[in-house]
């Protein structure tokens, strides 16, 4: 019966270094034996290996040096742990060596493509280092590879999930580790093609594999732990007099998330509330706190909730020749952003123009502009911060909008998004 396994997943912050990794196996410890542990990649790895990829696509020279030190990081944390036997060492390598192999080819392949088979490798290292770690400590785990479990179509950097194949394999994996009394340690973020090859599901993924693990299983519940005591009223990096949200419907979770609270990756909702899986975030140095419960049924009367979106951009849309823009128009102007991958924050139209907020992305802008230039006029405003208050009041919204122009300003039912930029005032010399 694995019908009432926990799902556990560990993020980047939590085994960033020897103490977070020896931290998360003593979790595990504590763990129902025949839990399921996600893990992703170690610290900033994830992002180290992009630069892996963009030196090796633009062939800088560079790729291989920043390859050997991000080895070299993987190998401290391993003496660090104690773990740096032979067979341990000559392990990990091995699974840096398929990186080594791309590297010593001339490009051939698509970015995308490439991005994937070299940034996987951060997670099945992590994961490894992580298993061997527990082994070390008594605890009886095994090491499965995700791309026997997640299977997915060919759309690198976004695969989509085939949830039959994927539900097969899960059960099927996990069963076994259940009859056998193991805990389960996977990879988050990665699955494979039907062709075999390694896909990704989008950055900070590891989350949404941890949900899509356990709505294949049924499992019992999933926990997300992280370096914040839950979900918080606000970022508290950027905010003072932040509050831990105890309680949380799965409706609120997947509005605020999708409105850019970074505590748990958007799509991760969707499938537990499915299942009705109950989801905790907790924090990972205080494994007994009780975190923020995410269920469905929740009545709260909400505190106001804010998140903020820096590096967004408004891109005014209007027909060259006065004609409204409907259907058509916008059915054409979406087609484009869909093409180049612009993901809409917020929008609005008039008579003849479209505005839309999105994030300021590489040239993603300009190819816009560039594409709908023959029928449309296309100006941009730039460098604006998007801040999104639900359960807003008057208070917090006056607090976060001082000193500032609000550009573009929505508001539906309890939530008020305001797409704004610094008032340039002019400062007296001293
Ligand atoms: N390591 C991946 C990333 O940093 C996935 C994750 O952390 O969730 O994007
Ligand atoms: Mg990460």
């Amino acid at each position: 019966m694995i019908g009432n396994i926990e799902v556990h997943k560990f993020g980047g912050a939590s085994v960033k270094d020897a103490a977070g990794i020896t931290t998360v196996s003593n979790i595990i410890a504590e763990l129902p034996v025949s839990s399921l542990i996600v893990v992703s990649a170690t610290g900033k790895t994830t992002n180290a290996l992009e630069q892996v990829v963009h030196h090796y696509m633009n062939q800088t020279g560079e790729a291989n040096t920043l390859l050997s030190e991000i080895k070299k990081a993987h190998v401290t944390i391993l003496h660090e742990l104690g773990l740096a036997s032979e067979e341990v060492l000559a392990d990990v390598m091995d699974t840096f060596v398929e990186i080594d192999w791309i590297l010593e080819d001339e490009v051939q392949d698509d970015y995308d493509y490439v991005y994937d088979q070299i940034v996987s490798v951060g997670e099945l290292i992590s994961s490894k280092m992580l298993a061997y770690q527990c082994q070390k400590a008594g605890l009886p785990v095994v090491w499965v590879d995700a791309r026997g479990l997640i299977i997915t179509d060919n759309t690198y950097r976004e695969a989509k999930v085939d949830w039959q194949l994927t539900q097969g394999n899960v059960q099927r994996e996990v069963a076994v580790a259940a009859g056998q009394q193991q805990t389960l340690i996977t990879q988050g973020f990665i699955g494979s093609s039907t062709e075999n090859f390694t896909t990704t599901l989008g950055r900070e993924g590891s989350d949404y594999s941890a949900g899509i693990l356990a709505y294949c299983m049924d499992a019992a519940s999933l926990t997300i732990w992280k370096d914040v005591p839950g979900v918080l009223t606000a970022d508290p990096r950027l905010f003072d007099n932040v509050t831990k949200l105890d309680r949380l419907d799965y409706r609120e979770a997947i509005e605020m998330t999708y409105y850019g609270a970074k505590v748990i990756h958007p799509k991760t909702i969707k499938p537990l509330q499915n299942k009705n899986i109950p989801l905790y975030v907790k924090p990972f140095g205080e494994p007994q706190a009780s975190g923020t419960i995410i269920t469905s049924g929740v009545v709260a009367q909400y505190p106001p909730v804010v998140v903020i979106e820096q590096n967004q951009l408004l891109v005014h849309i209007a027909t060259r020749d006065f004609s409204f823009v409907a259907e058509q128009h916008l059915s054409e102007i979406f087609a484009t952003m869909t093409e180049l991958n612009i993901k809409v924050n917020m929008m609005r139209n008039t008579a003849i123009s479209f505005t839309a907020c999105i994030q300021d992305y590489g040239d993603k802008a300009e190819q816009l502009a560039q594409q709908l230039a023959a029928k449309y006029v296309v100006h941009m405003d730039r460098d604006l911060e998007l801040v999104t208050i639900r359960h807003f009041d008057g208070n917090t919204k006056r607090r976060l909008s001082e000193g500032k122009v609000i550009l573009f300003e929505e508001t539906i039912a309890t939530t008020i998004r305001m797409a704004m930029q610094d008032i340039p005032t002019v400062v007296r010399k001293a």
